[in-house]
């Protein structure tokens, strides 16, 4: 079979490796005689899957035994809605930083709840740049502050931790999480759909420190309680079991690679190439300001006209899901950390190729 390269935002690409040792699994767990598929989250087998899993990524994210982490079902946005309900028990007041379009769902979201007030916001720029700190109002009485660590569909990456004081600083790393270091005890909570850099669909993980627990408002539902969810180990129902396990072998397959330090410097490196590419082009171009450009989703345009053409012979070369989002057409590589940088140089020679064949 010819090698495909697979830019989708999300669900996105796997190591092929992992894809591997899923379909080496898939009968028969170990010894076990029946799959991961079908057996009891609270039997002593999938225990082990469990423990081992959080006890992985809580070494690759360097998390102290302050923070709970926690494996939860339905995604990111699940926790758009969890995390007002959770944390403003005592506080009616959340403050959010307003970056992209996820920014914006996440703060539509908290809007049923509580009364949202904006930081700073980038939409004057269409989301080309992000707000600097002489601009940023924050509210020392607010619950916390939320942002949207990678903005997926502008391509718009907040560079460092902002530094907000000490109210809790809340992050949406749904497209970034694990692909360069972070320093997690500036953090209260940091949440991630599992689809883009930690394996399938299903899951969202949702790392929390110990003293925002129990701050819970009384209509919280029992599924998304952090405090329920972080006594009973993310079983207060069944969670997504195979989700679980995928991400389990995603993490083993990072820290082969050699962890997070060295997936960092590969994803410098691919998105390095691919925006030093667009630039050098006279056919395609990035709105982003240079210095907050995502390293996991580039955004890029050609001519209108163009478009079809490309995006048909990318596919025929081996090269997919190159669409942009649906809001904002255009087209879009997701470089997330599975990608290889072969997969990168192939979309590199191709979009070069593209251009001296157009002129
Ligand atoms: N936040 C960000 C930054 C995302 O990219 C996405 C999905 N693309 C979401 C939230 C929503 O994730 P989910 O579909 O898992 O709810």
């Amino acid at each position: 079979m010819k090698r495909i390269y697979n830019f989708s935002a999300g669900p996105s690409m796997l190591p092929p490796s992992v894809v591997a040792r899923i379909q080496a699994d898939l009968p028969s767990w170990r010894s076990t005689g029946i799959s991961v598929m079908e057996m009891s989250h609270r039997g002593a087998v999938f225990g082990e899957i469990a423990e081992k899993t959080r006890a992985d990524f809580r070494a690759l994210i360097n998390a102290p035994d302050h923070y709970h982490i926690l494996f939860l079902a339905g995604g990111a946005r699940a926790q758009f809605a969890a995390i007002p309900l959770n944390l403003t028990a005592t506080k009616n007041k959340v403050t959010y930083f307003n970056t992209g379009a996820w920014s914006k769902a996440a703060i539509a979201e908290a809007e049923r709840y509580v009364s949202v007030e904006i930081v700073a916001s980038s939409e004057a720029s269409s989301f080309t740049t992000l707000p600097p700190p002489d601009q940023w109002r924050i509210d020392p009485d607010a619950a916390y502050v939320h942002y949207t660590a990678n903005e997926t569909i502008d391509g718009v990456e907040f560079q460092d931790t902002p530094d907000v004081g000490a109210i809790p600083l809340v992050s949406d790393m749904s497209s970034n999480i694990l692909s360069r270091s972070i320093e997690l005890e500036r953090f209260g909570l940091i949440y991630a759909g599992a689809q883009k850099n930690l394996g399938i669909a299903g899951l969202g993980v949702v790392i929390v420190r110990d003293d925002l627990l129990g701050r819970a408002r009384a209509e919280t539902p029992a599924v998304l309680n952090y405090t329920s969810q972080a006594q009973q180990g993310s079983m207060v129902n069944t969670p997504p079991v195979f989700a679980w396990y995928v991400l389990g072998l995603v993490l083993e397959w990072v820290k082969e690679q050699g962890g997070v330090v060295e997936i960092e410097k590969r994803n410098i490196a691919k998105a390095r190439k691919l925006y030093d590419a667009i630039d050098a082009s006279a056919l395609y171009s990035n709105p982003v300001e240079k210095s907050v450009r995502s390293r996991m989703n580039v955004p890029f345009r050609l001519p209108e006209a163009l478009q079809e053409r490309f995006l048909t012979e990318a596919q025929a070369a081996g090269l997919v899901n190159l669409e942009g989002h649906r809001s904002v057409g255009g087209l879009r590589a997701s470089i997330y950390n599975a990608m290889p940088e072969e997969g990168v140089d192939a979309l590199i020679a191709f979009m070069q190729d593209f251009e001296k064949r157009r002129g």
